[in-house]
């Protein structure tokens, strides 16, 4: 039986960008959250290192540094506008948080304490700034909790367990408009239809298409491919960010608030080796480049461990009371997974697949744009499924917390200014057909492949092929490697077949997701004939200002190919540059 529901704003998500959205739609009119998962599980909940802004309570520093500091950052794929709204709006972001209620730590004169972060810097580049605010290793968890708290006082409703598979949209004269979306229950298997006025998506990242990764198991990119697969664009996708210190092996993440206390990167001869490729911020470089230094040092034979394998990160200088006040959770992870004491032993890291700077296009009030311009009306989307862009090329630490704040606001504010001024649209016939043939195809299905085998055999050939260093070779490996494994996706099998809790069900829907990301991901690296930011070709290591300063616009065609586009890039006030540190 088909369940239908009615609500003026529906946001997809409950994590920081969702929820922060939600506060401010519920505010206003009518707002449901419809989530996968319990919102405080959300992966934001994760966040350990910070969310930056220019309140200079330590030491000076303004809001413009911070705008120029994303943009070089980006390697100038940042979009300036954005960025200047972003590092504007900060200020205010972590005051609204503070006046709900979130224990940041402080300093001894009682305000909110600040710490250093990669690429976050004083006057245009001169020395590293402290700008990251910050709740001891756990911020994430208490932006989630905090927002959580204030969303159920102001009478949002939640939707918890419920899978959005799929969007509905109306043909008018100027293109498509949002009429609402469909929805899997996951406890009972039931089907759900929500006719809205606006759709939020905030679904965030798909860091499940590499093996080796900080990102939960649920970020599978739902969001993105629902997008993807109703024709709408999805920009700068190759733009992949690997983040430095994740425990070797394993990927589980290591903030950077560790080399932000003073964390030093190390290789198998002790050297420090940072001072060698950026000798002003040294390990406070941005992550691009410090993942590419570690795997240099590693190709160059100076890692350690039995198979050279790694580097370290050193923490033994530092006093155990800093590391137990500021460093709590992320040390007990090296003790807990890889065994080694952080007051006295180095710890093994390797760089980790971190964050989507990519995603669906928007404007800066958060609307979903059709193209290179049109606004698609109804649709929103924030935080890591959403490209604004204010990350560009690469994401500096603790400006995603920040953008989920400052882009969930605004998606949610505009979002239900626009649904009060309209009437509700009616839904198509059968809104619910596409999904109910999904997945009664997929749980009837006898087919031979497994869910499991296919993701990882997915996840290996990004790991080899799409990461840190990537060129043609590896690409189009990469890619015929994809094509052959959605060959025989066709041919997957659950082996629940019942409806309640039917998580095997889900897994092989979220895995559709992946293998068209991933596919994105790679077409689009292939024709960037550079090396900027995250996106490192090795035939091409030059960044190519001429050819290649724009971004990125991918296209699923009715066939199911891609087509590629591009939209310049929104330039205000900062010239490119070479990106020293
Ligand atoms: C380990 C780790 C540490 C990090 N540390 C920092 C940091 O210190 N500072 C910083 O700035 N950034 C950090 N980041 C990045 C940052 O945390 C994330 O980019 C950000 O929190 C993403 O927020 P979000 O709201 O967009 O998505 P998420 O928090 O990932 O939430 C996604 C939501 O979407 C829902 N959802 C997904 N698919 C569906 C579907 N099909 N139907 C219904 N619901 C769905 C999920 O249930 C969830 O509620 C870190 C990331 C990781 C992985």
């Amino acid at each position: 039986m088909v369940q239908t529901h009615k609500y003026d704003v529906v946001i997809v998500g409950a994590g920081g960008a969702g929820m922060r959205a939600a506060l401010e739609s519920g505010q206003r009119t009518r707002t449901a959250v419809l989530t996968k998962l319990y919102p405080t599980r959300s992966h934001t909940g994760a966040a350990q290192g910070g969310m930056c802004a220019a309140l200079a309570n330590v030491e000076e520093d303004n809001w413009e540094w911070h705008t120029f500091d994303t943009v070089k950052g980006g390697d100038y794929l940042v979009d300036q506008d954005a960025a200047e709204v972003m590092a504007k709006e900060a200020i205010d972001a972590v005051l609204d948080l503070e006046k709900m209620g979130l224990p940041f730590n402080r300093t001894e004169e009682g305000r909110i304490d600040q710490r250093r972060f990669g690429g976050h810097t004083r006057n245009h580049g001169e020395a590293a700034v402290r700008r990251s605010c910050f709740a001891a290793d756990r911020t994430g968890h208490m932006i989630l909790q905090t927002l959580y708290q204030q969303c159920i006082k102001h009478g949002v409703e939640f939707y918890n367990e419920f899978y959005v598979l799929d969007l509905l949209t109306k043909e008018t004269v100027g293109g498509v408009k949002v009429t609402g979306v469909v929805a899997y229950e996951l406890a009972t298997g039931e089907i759900h239809v929500f006719n809205a006025k606006s759709v939020i998506f905030a679904t965030g990242g798909f860091g499940k298409v590499f093996r080796t990764t900080s990102n939960a198991h649920t970020l599978t990119g739902d969001g993105m491919g629902i997008v993807w697969r109703k024709g709408l664009p999805l920009e700068d996708m190759e733009f992949f960010q690997f983040h430095p210190t994740g425990l070797a092996g394993l990927g589980v993440l290591l903030s950077e608030a560790a080399r932000g206390e003073g964390g030093i990167l190390r290789n198998s001869e002790n050297e420090r080796f940072m001072e060698r490729y950026a000798p002003t911020i040294k390990d406070l470089a941005p992550r691009d480049m410090v993942a590419r230094a570690m795997a240099n040092e590693v190709r160059e034979g100076r890692g350690a461990g039995p198979d050279k394998a790694y580097v370290y990160l050193d923490l033994t200088h530092l006093p155990k009371e800093q590391i137990d006040a500021k460093l709590p959770d992320i040390t007990e992870f090296a003790r807990t997974y890889l065994g080694v004491e952080p007051y006295t032993e180095m710890i093994p890291v390797f760089p980790t697949a971190h964050y989507a700077m990519g995603g669906v296009p928007t404007n800066i009030k958060g609307e979903a744009l059709a193209d290179n311009h049109t606004v698609i009306p109804g649709l929103y989307a924030a935080g890591e499924v959403a490209c604004v862009s204010v990350h560009g090329a690469n994401r500096l630490g603790t400006n995603s917390l920040l953008d989920i704040n400052v882009f969930g606001r605004r998606a949610g504010l505009y979002a239900a200014e626009y649904a009060m001024g309209i009437e509700y649209d009616e839904l198509p016939e059968d809104p619910e057909a596409q999904v109910v043939a999904m997945i009664e195809q997929m749980r009837d299905a006898g087919g031979s492949e497994r869910v499991a085998a296919i993701r990882q055999e997915l996840q290996a050939t990004m790991d080899i092929n799409a990461q840190v260093y990537r060129d043609e070779g590896s690409l189009k490996q990469a890619l015929s490697d994809i094509e052959g494994l959605k060959a025989r996706y066709v041919n997957v099998s659950v082996q629940d077949k019942g409806k309640r809790f039917n998580t095997d069900l889900l897994e092989a829907i979220e895995l559709g997701f992946l293998l068209d990301l991933a596919e994105v991901l790679v077409v689009s690296a292939l024709a960037r004939n550079e090396s900027r930011g995250g996106h490192y070709r090795e035939d091409y290591p030059h960044r190519d200002d001429v050819n290649f300063m724009r971004h990125t616009m991918a296209y699923r065609q009715e066939d199911g190919s891609i087509r590629l586009d591009y939209k310049p890039v929104v330039e205000t006030r900062y010239k490119p540059m070479e990106r020293k540190y």
